[in-house]
C-alpha cells in the first residue's frame, strides 16, 4: 500500500542530499545580504609572465567567509547565483573590487592588470556594458588592464547578441579571455571569429604534463594554433617546476596555479608587490 510505498522511498533517500538541497537554498536566501554585510570577498591569483619572471596581474576569484559555515568556495553558490538572478549583483561587486584593486598597484608605479570571471549568463544581458564602464571610470583604471575571462560556449554563436557584446566590449579596449579552454565545445571557426586577446588552458590539460605525452602534444599544438592566431597562452592549474618548465619549452606565454602562487587577499597580494609602501587596512 501507499504507507509501505512511502517506507520504501525513505528507506532509499539518502539525508545528505536533503541537507545538500536545504544548505544550498539557505545559502542563496543570505547571498544578497552577504554582499552588503561584507561577507563576500575577492582573492587574487598571480598570473606570471614567462618571458619576463615577474607577477603582472591577478585573477580575482568570489569568496564568500560565512560567519557560521567558513569559507565558502564559488563552485558552491556561482551556479545557484546564476540560475536565481543574483550573478549581476555579485559580478558588480567582484569588479569593483577587483577594479579598485588593481587601479591602486597602477597608481603605486606598478603596472598589472587584473582578470575578473564574467558569467556567460551575463553576456546578452543590456547592462553589461554599463557595469564595466562604471568600474573602470570609477577608479580611474584603463580598458586594457582589465582582462575579461568567460568560458568557451555555443550561446556565444557569431550572430547572436551574445557575440555583440564580447565586440563591444573589445571595442573599448578591454582584453578577453577564453577560460577552460579545451573543455567546450568550440569549432576551430569559433576560435578564428571570437575577439579575444587570449585562451587559457583548462587545468584538466596542465595536471599531468609532466608525465603524460599526449597532454604535452595537445598543449603543445594549442599553443601554436593560438599564436598563429595572434592570441596569447595561459597555462592554469600549473602544480609544480617540471610542468612550468614544460610550458616555458613550449613558449607559453603566462601561467597560473599554486606553484607560482595561491589565491591570496588583498592584503597578502600588496604585501607582495609593494613591499615597501604602508598598506592601510581600507
Ligand atoms: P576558473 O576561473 O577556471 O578559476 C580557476 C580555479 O582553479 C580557481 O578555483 C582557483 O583557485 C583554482 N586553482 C588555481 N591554481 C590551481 C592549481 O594549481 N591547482 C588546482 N587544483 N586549482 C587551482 P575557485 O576559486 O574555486 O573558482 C572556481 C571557478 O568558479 C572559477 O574557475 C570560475 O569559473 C568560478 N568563479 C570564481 N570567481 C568567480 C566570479 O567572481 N564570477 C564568476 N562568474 N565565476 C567565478
Ligand atoms: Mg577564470
Ligand atoms: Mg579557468
Ligand atoms: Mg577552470
Amino acid at each position: 500500500d501507499d504507507a509501505a510505498k512511502e517506507g520504501q522511498r525513505w528507506a532509499t533517500f539518502d539525508p545528505a542530499t536533503l541537507e545538500d538541497a536545504e544548505w544550498k537554498l539557505s545559502l542563496l536566501g543570505r547571498l544578497d545580504q552577504a554582499i552588503e554585510r561584507g561577507e563576500i570577498w575577492v582573492a587574487y591569483q598571480p598570473k606570471i609572465d614567462l618571458a619576463s619572471n615577474r607577477v603582472i596581474g591577478a585573477e580575482a576569484l568570489a569568496r564568500w567567509k560565512h560567519p557560521e559555515k567558513g569559507e565558502i568556495f564559488p563552485s558552491q553558490f556561482i551556479v545557484a547565483a546564476e540560475r536565481s538572478g543574483r550573478i549581476e549583483n555579485l559580478t558588480a561587486y567582484i569588479l569593483d573590487n577587483a577594479v579598485a584593486t588593481a587601479a591602486r598597484i597602477n597608481r603605486a608605479g606598478r603596472p598589472f592588470s587584473i582578470a575578473v570571471n564574467l558569467s556567460v549568463r551575463l553576456l546578452d544581458n543590456p547592462g553589461l556594458i554599463g557595469m564595466v564602464e562604471r568600474a573602470l571610470a570609477r577608479h580611474g583604471l584603463a580598458p586594457h588592464l582589465l582582462t575579461l575571462e568567460v568560458t568557451e560556449t555555443t550561446a556565444m554563436a557569431s550572430e547572436n547578441e551574445s557575440f555583440a557584446n564580447l565586440e563591444r566590449l573589445s571595442a573599448l579596449g578591454i582584453e578577453l579571455s577564453i577560460d577552460d579552454y579545451g573543455t567546450g565545445l568550440s569549432t576551430l571557426e569559433y576560435l578564428k571569429k571570437i575577439p579575444a586577446n587570449e585562451i587559457k588552458i583548462d587545468r584538466s590539460f596542465i595536471g599531468m604534463l609532466d608525465k603524460s605525452q599526449g597532454d604535452r602534444i595537445m598543449v603543445h599544438s594549442t599553443i601554436q594554433l593560438a599564436h598563429s592566431l595572434g592570441r596569447k597562452v595561459v597555462a592554469e592549474g600549473v602544480e609544480n617546476g617540471a610542468t612550468l618548465a614544460e610550458l616555458r619549452r613550449m613558449q607559453c606565454d603566462f601561467v597560473q596555479g599554486y606553484h607560482t602562487g595561491r589565491p591570496m587577499s588583498v592584503a597578502a597580494l600588496l604585501a607582495q608587490l609593494l613591499p615597501d609602501a604602508v598598506h592601510s587596512a581600507a
